[in-house]
């Protein structure tokens, strides 16, 4: 087989040709033939997949980014992007992944959220924690936040534990007044504070 007067040959995974002592693929010879040299970092794409294809009409000159894409799964049309694969469930439309730094999460909402629970659930104690130091740091008499209000709610079920003139939730101390302020806010109830007998200590 020829083209152009050059004898095609493999080069790597495609065909090549030796043009003026130089191996060039054949598919980024044709394609230069016809348009110029292609610019840095863009790439030919094989439109049909078939690399051995190298009709002009199934070169797409595209962007290195744009070309990972399309070989990763993800499906365009003429506004763009509308479809990528969730490495758990398959191809998805784009709105049903979450947005994250100019691109999108590689798992859909519904495989992210399943996620998400099962690191929670892995990590319980230690994000609970966290939450009870942040809450514990909200300052009294203050209106708590939609976020701390949230926190709360995770957290009251706990008991309150008043211990040695101290309240306290999983060991985090809580003031006296604290406590009172939620018992007026109903955030809790009587029934969520437990009392311990004053134990002295020597
Ligand atoms: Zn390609
Ligand atoms: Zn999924």
């Amino acid at each position: 087989m020829e083209y152009d007067g050059h004898k095609i040959t493999m080069l790597g995974i495609y065909h090549g040709l030796i043009v003026d002592g130089e191996r060039v693929t054949l598919h980024r010879y044709v394609w230069e033939k016809a348009n110029g040299k292609i610019p840095l970092k863009m790439v030919i794409h094989h439109v049909d997949g078939d690399r051995f294809n190298n009709r002009l009409e199934n070169l797409e000159l595209m962007t290195y980014f744009n070309h990972k894409r399309i070989h990763a799964g993800w499906l365009r049309d003429e506004g763009g992007w509308t479809h990528k694969p969730c490495p758990n469930c398959g191809l998805k439309p784009l709105s049903e992944f979450y947005k994250q730094g100019g691109g999108y999460q590689s798992k859909c909402k519904p495989c992210n959220l399943v996620h998400n629970a099962k690191y929670a659930e892995k990590h319980k104690e230690q994000i609970k924690k966290n939450k009870l130091r942040y809450w514990h740091r909200a300052k009294l008499g203050k209106p708590l936040t939609e976020h701390q209000l949230l926190v709360l709610e995770e957290v009251k079920t706990d008991k309150i534990v008043y211990r040695f003139g101290r309240y306290s939730i999983n060991g985090l101390a809580l003031r006296e007044n604290t406590v009172k302020l939620l018992l007026e806010r109903g955030e809790i109830t009587e029934e969520n504070i437990k009392r311990y007998e004053w134990v002295s200590t020597p």
